[in-house]
């Protein structure tokens, strides 16, 4: 049983997805505890509950007002959004964050012997996709006239199967595609996954809790692309080395033992230090230069 004053987040029950909105819950405190099984898993610290379901089911689950909050791929969304668009239904949602993982693209693929010199070589054709929404508007955008043919698995056969002239399918690596093949001509929509918020009135009670896991989630992104930077420099280069190092306004100087030309400089970098800027601190006699991941930062 769930009770409607717990925040209800939809997560992938497995799959691409799964694996990061987990490791995000974890990491902004969410403590919950999973029974494989189970549709619903109770967070024990704060009053949220999971619901894990199939990842098609999330954008219906959200822009029904079913759970509050849902992690899904922009794919997906955009797709049940256009779909629900044709039908005369409601899509209200609101995209809180896009977020670091899930990253793919859709992309238009044809067989190895195909004369392909651009989209329009599709006129007349057969995609086979899982997305006919986002495939047929992007026809229409490109003034193509082509037919989306819907296959819910197994897109990339269906051209051997002489079920389709072409597909367009979610590619990461194209390793996929090779072995069956094919060759990826057009990218047709970017994705990533994203956080997203349902219509409607929220309580106040259950508003804050979702600004207080917004804030952290921006910590912990915020921290996963920020360093800690430590090294030894001489006092009378301070000025150069701060410019060196990126988003380093004011960084802490610290004495250092028996030393009076050089000081420890600690400071949080906004960006990675590359090996080059490293090797620009050492040519200004710069020492001991240390970076390290930063867990979670706050304000
Ligand atoms: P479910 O059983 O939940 O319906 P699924 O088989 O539909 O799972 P997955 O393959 O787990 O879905 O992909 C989920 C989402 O992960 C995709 O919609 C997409 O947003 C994202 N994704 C990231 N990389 C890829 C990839 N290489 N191929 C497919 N999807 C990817
Ligand atoms: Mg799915």
């Amino acid at each position: 049983m769930t009770d409607r004053n717990r925040l209800r987040i939809a997560v992938q029950k497995s799959g691409r997805l799964c694996e990061g909105s987990m490791e995000l819950l974890k990491a902004i405190g969410v403590k919950l505890s999973i029974r494989d099984r189970l549709l619903i898993a109770h967070a024990t610290n704060l009053p949220i509950d999971l619901l894990r379901v199939r990842d098609d089911d999330i954008p219906g689950l959200v822009m029904d007002g079913v759970v509050d909050l849902g992690f899904i791929g922009e794919n997906e969304l955009e797709e049940k959004m256009l779909e629900r668009q044709a039908q005369g239904k409601q899509f209200q949602y609101k995209t809180l964050e896009r977020l670091e993982f899930g990253g793919c693209r859709l992309s238009l693929a044809v067989p190895n012997e195909m004369d392909y010199q651009n989209v329009q070589s599709l006129q007349g054709k057969k995609v086979a996709t899982t997305y006919p929404f986002l495939l047929e508007r992007f026809f229409r955008e490109q003034n193509v006239d082509a037919n989306a043919v819907m296959l819910n698995g197994s897109v990339e056969v269906a051209p051997r199967a002489g079920l389709a002239d072409a597909i367009c399918d979610l590619v990461s690596t194209g390793a996929t595609l090779e072995a069956n093949g094919l060759v990826e001509k057009d990218v047709i929509f970017r994705s990533k996954a994203v956080l997203i918020q349902r219509g409607g009135d929220m309580p106040a009670s259950k508003q804050q809790l979702i600004d207080k896991l917004l804030t952290r989630i921006n910590g912990v992104m915020q921290a996963r692309e920020s360093k800690y930077i430590m090294l030894h420099a001489p006092k009378d280069k301070i000025e150069q080395v701060k410019q060196l190092l990126p988003g380093a306004e004011n960084p802490t100087l610290l004495p250092l033992a028996g030393n009076e030309t050089s000081v420890a400089v600690h400071v949080v970098s906004t960006e990675t230090l590359f090996w080059e800027t490293m090797e620009k601190l050492k040519a200004l006699g710069c020492s001991s230069i240390l970076v390290l991941p930063i867990e979670k930062m706050l304000g």
